[in-house]
């Protein structure tokens, strides 16, 4: 069975010099959901921007992400764009149409959906995501939350293999993030989730990996990890409260 997402020795500095990712490797199997964690400027956006090749301009010779067996390059960077939804941590580099519909739909009309298909694909991602009545409403008069909100319908109406989700709960009410968690965990995808939110993450992943500095300092089972304060604590984290009996020294 190939690899959903495969990543080997992945560097990455950006122009201005800052060394962003340091050698990262990993690989998740289909279907797999993995929490990505870290302090802020450890490089989880970084990483999640190479997934379906908006970084880096150029590819490299050797290829170091590898989605679905397909190694990333200027041939493949299209296709393999159309398998990893990715939502980015800031909605406004997100929405660009002038509509809620425009922007849910613009994803299944690229695809060469018929008008009806794009229509019940939209509805059905607006619904999953609470936002059905919405579809008229300007993206940008909407609170972070609903813009949030719109973005995750956005990229739920592509029906990615791959789901990479940066922060996506930041914004959202209680209300929203419940639903978030119930919604994701009835989607059958390839999940990775970069997130400060440790509570959705023992909820959802199975597996975690921990960044620092743009190095993998830790990739294992949730529980373990997160359960284990003294390393937590070294990485700007904190060990989250649903876990406080865990003790794994
Ligand atoms: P995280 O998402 O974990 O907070 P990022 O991937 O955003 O981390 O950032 C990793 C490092 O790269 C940080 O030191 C950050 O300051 C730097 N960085 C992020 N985006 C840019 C950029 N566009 N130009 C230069 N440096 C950047
Ligand atoms: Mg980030």
């Amino acid at each position: 069975m190939i690899s959903a997402i495969e990543i080997r020795n992945l560097r990455f500095k950006y122009p201005d010099g800052k060394d962003a990712l340091c050698g990262v490797s990993f690989s998740i199997a289909d279907g797999e959901c993995v929490g990505l964690v870290g302090p802020n400027g450890s490089g989880k956006s970084t990483l999640l921007l190479h997934l379906n090749g908006i970084l880096p301009e150029k590819y490299p010779a050797t290829p170091n992400v590898v989605i679905y067996g397909r190694p990333m390059s200027e041939t493949t960077a299209a296709d393999i764009r159309r398998d990893v939804g990715l939502l980015f941590q800031d909605p406004d580099d997100q929405l660009f149409c002038p509509t809620v519909f425009e922007d849910v739909a613009f994803g299944p009309q690229q695809f060469g959906l018929n008008e009806e298909q794009v229509r019940n694909t939209v509805a059905k991602a607006l619904e999953q995501t609470a936002l059905l009545g919405s579809e008229n409403r300007s993206p940008h008069h909407l609170s972070s939350g609903e813009k949030r909100r719109v973005c995750l319908a956005g990229v739920l109406a592509c029906e990615p293999r791959v789901l990479a989700l940066d922060e996506p709960t930041s914004n959202l009410d209680p209300r929203g993030k419940r639903s978030l968690i119930k919604t994701l965990k009835s989607i059958p995808a390839t999940k990775i989730i970069a997130t400060h939110d440790l509570e959705m993450v023992v909820e959802l992943c199975s597996r975690t990996i921990i960044l620092d500095q743009g190095a993998i300092i830790a990739d294992g089972p949730t529980n373990q990890l997160l359960g284990d304060e003294q390393l937590m604590l070294a990485h700007g984290l904190e060990k989250p409260h649903i876990l406080r009996h865990i003790h794994p020294h």
